[in-house]
């Protein structure tokens, strides 16, 4: 294969049907990626004269040792389970020995008891989740199985004539990963593969065939769901789509209540309440970024089908300036936790009156346009923790480490125990060597002020 080719397929398959680990399928941060096409593309199919490519597909036992880390098999997921609680995966072979090590103790997809929504009718939107009763903060609201697991980017299957335009190219690609999606769909069991089936495809007009079209529409990605990065290919390359079931219905929200993550030791998808919700209210997630203005929202948002209607979409003019006040918050959170200890909030010389004010002004900003499910969100409950705790106030200290404590189970399923909370990570104890700190500096300062008026 000529370089130029390969760099035009490698190009394409940037985009087919692209995605980044912990976003909705296809939602891209690199503006040079070039995407799948989306919309009616009137050149659609194979290029004259190209032959249908023949997937070869051999199944493998996750559990065997006959396949290479990097080489992409197709496997049942988790091994030993019955055909219709498993799910057909074509994964990396180090992904699929990573799910076999991390299922290996048979622990049961969790249900949340009683239930806590229904599918049904969402005016103006098709289908939609709702809660079928009040659900608090950091609960589970369902958890399930992917229907299939497929590659964000396909490799090509073959050697392609040096004449095809990209977006012939693009076409070919499409057309290829559908016949491959087929032998895949045929060996899943007949229920998962209805339920497959009766998922919403907005990917009709453009190249997509009915499976590629559906996984483009309703895939997830997932960070625990990723292979490590590969030099030269953009990012989310190494990811992969998740296509749920009940979960596919949840419809999107620029202020989502519900985060969606993956859960490898079940292995499944489980999404939770970031925020209360109210019985009947619809249970959202979010399909694209969404600290940047309406109208990139409402470009991103075409390739779902999606014409949002939600409280920020409605008023963009005032919703815009607070999420760009958000994105500042955000884009001066530090990625590591690690540099939490390093922070301004632990000087001692800063007032406690500003040091919290604008820690709370930042807080009551992102929750004005509910963007909880962010990392400036749980660093700004962090921020707030650590303050309180070295000023010496245990109580607000202890108040928003239940909180701390509550996002990290939405966000990431990651339970932190009661001690934990209790102590607010071991800030309870700084607390109280401050206040007798402070009880000591002001017997000193008593002192020295009786001594001055001798
Ligand atoms: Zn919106």
């Amino acid at each position: 294969m000529s370089r130029t080719t390969h760099d035009a397929i490698r190009e394409a398959l940037r985009g087919v049907p692209g995605g980044a680990a912990g976003t909705r399928i296809e939602v891209t941060i690199d503006p040079n990626v070039k995407r799948a096409p989306f919309g009616v593309v009137t050149d659609r199919g194979l290029p004259a004269g190209l032959p249908p490519h023949t997937p070869n597909q051999p199944q493998y036992d996750a559990r065997s040792t006959e396949f290479s880390d990097d080489e992409i098999i197709v496997t049942r997921l988790p091994p030993g389970e019955e055909d219709a609680n498993s799910t057909m995966c074509m994964v990396s072979g180090r992904l699929a020995r990573k799910v076999v090590k991390a299922t290996s103790g048979h622990a049961p997809v969790p249900q949340p008891i009683p239930a806590t929504f229904c599918i049904r009718e969402a005016p103006g939107k098709g289908l939609g989740m709702f809660a079928t009763r009040d659900i608090l903060a950091g609960e589970l609201i369902v958890a399930e199985r992917p229907l299939l697991v497929t590659p964000a980017g396909i490799p090509a299957r073959r050697t392609l004539p040096e004449h095809l335009t990209q977006a012939q190219v693009s076409q070919v690609l499409l057309a290829d990963a559908e016949r491959e999606y087929e032998v895949l769909l045929e060996k899943t069991a007949p229920a998962l593969r209805d339920a497959f089936m009766a998922l919403v495809d907005s990917h009709r007009f453009d190249g997509s065939g009915p499976i590629s079209g559906r996984i483009r529409t309703n895939g997830f990605g997932a960070d625990d769901m990723t292979d490590p990065e590969k030099p030269g290919y953009a990012m989310g390359a190494n990811a992969y789509s998740l296509v749920c079931d009940n979960l596919s219905r949840m419809n999107h929200n620029c202020a989502p209540n519900a985060p969606r993550y993956f859960h490898v030791s079940t292995f499944s998808m489980q999404v939770r309440a970031i925020r209360a919700i109210k019985n009947g209210e619809e249970i959202t997630t979010a399909y694209c970024e969404t600290l940047v203005p309406f109208v990139a929202r409402k470009a991103e948002l075409a390739r779902y089908d999606v014409k949002c209607t939600c409280s920020l979409c409605i008023n963009p003019s005032q919703s815009d300036p607070l999420l760009a006040y958000c994105k500042k918050v955000r884009d001066r959170t530090p990625r590591a936790s690690g540099n939490c200890d390093r922070g301004w909030y632990t000087d001692f010389s800063v007032p406690e009156s500003t040091a919290v004010k604008s820690l709370l002004a930042d807080l009551a900003a992102i929750v004005k346009v509910g963007q909880e499910f962010e990392s400036s969100y749980v660093f700004t409950l962090f921020q707030l923790m650590k303050t309180y705790a070295a000023r010496g106030d245990v109580t607000n200290a202890r108040a928003y480490a239940k909180q701390y404590a509550v996002w990290h189970l939405a966000v990431h399923g990651k339970e932190v125990d009661d001690k934990q909370v209790e102590s607010a990570f071991g800030m309870v104890a700084v607390a109280e060597v401050v206040l007798r700190m402070k009880g000591k500096m002001k017997g000193k300062m008593a002192g020295g002020k009786a001594n001055a008026a001798k």
